[in-house]
């Protein structure tokens, strides 16, 4: 039984059998790849800490009969992405990129680029880049490399490019999938971006990802099309990540954090919808 080597981050764990962890990573060479890890549930040090959601490192794996699941045999941590799972904002962004990788990318399809914009969001995440820069990165190159890229180079409805528009603010049009001009844009449109910010989008999407990832968005901007992306993103794949939600609560549990008398006031609410729904 030949072994094989590989660069991977770990998306996802599952428990099964008595002592076993279906484990799902996402390979540099070979995209998603889900493996069995024997015995880990029994021995934490069977495979040294390296088995928790985000962390980067090389796996070592072999192919058992036909059709049956890989089974790992090392899994090293270069990167324990450990400032992520210690804030729960933090987690949450990074529960749902991961997400959006598992879901959409087949598995064993090479998605290198791919593999390299999740390791770098992670990374920039983990090092305390305010979560809404990498969240914006991520996102609008992940449409990209997935085939949904958003047409930002001219208006939808009247083909007018973003500096010969009407001076205002641009709408984006999510069915649509690209911008719409000042004149063009109806009451429907409610996401609305700067003219700067459409132009400084389409330049990360174009650049290479170094200098992609070094690119700052005032945070206004970064959460206005970052909120943009995250309904575009599951429109145009067809599919509705759970983490999404729950990144939508820790935002706004965040947010009344800040202001101990409504959050007192949400909480009760939220009490009396669930008792509401049981
Ligand atoms: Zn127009």
């Amino acid at each position: 039984m030949s072994s094989h080597a590989a660069q991977a981050i770990l998306l996802g764990i599952q428990e099964t059998g008595e002592h076993d962890l279906l484990v799902t990573y996402f390979t540099r060479p070979g995209g998603k790849l889900r493996v069995l890890a024997k015995n880990a549930r029994l021995s934490k040090k069977r495979f040294g800490g390296a088995l928790d959601l985000f962390i980067s490192g090389e796996i070592v794996f072999t192919y058992g009969r036909r059709g049956a699941i890989p089974i790992l045999k090392e899994a090293l941590a270069r990167e324990h992405h450990a400032g992520i799972r210690g804030d729960i904002s933090r987690t949450a962004h990074a529960a749902y990129w991961t997400e959006l990788v598992s879901l959409y990318m087949e598995e064993g399809e090479p998605q290198e680029e791919c593999h390299d914009l999740l390791a770098s969001s992670l990374l920039d995440l983990h090092l305390g880049t305010p979560p809404e820069q990498p969240h914006l990165l991520f996102q609008a190159r992940f449409a990209c490399l997935a085939g949904f890229r958003p047409n930002l180079g001219s208006c939808l409805k009247c083909g007018a490019p973003p500096g010969g528009m009407a001076k205002g603010a641009i709408g984006f049009d999510i069915k649509g999938g690209g911008i719409v001009c000042p004149a063009c844009a109806g009451p429907g449109q409610n996401a609305r971006l700067g003219l700067g910010t459409v132009r400084q989008l389409a330049w990360v999407m174009e650049r290479d990802l170094g200098h992609a990832r070094r690119a700052r968005f005032s945070k206004q901007a970064a959460w206005t099309a970052g909120g943009v992306f995250e309904a575009f993103l599951p429109y145009h794949l067809g599919i509705e990540p759970r983490s999404l939600r729950f990144l939508r609560e820790t935002r706004r549990l965040g947010l009344l954090d800040s202001m101990p008398g409504l959050s007192a006031r949400f909480a009760q609410s939220r009490l009396n919808q669930q008792g509401d729904n049981p």
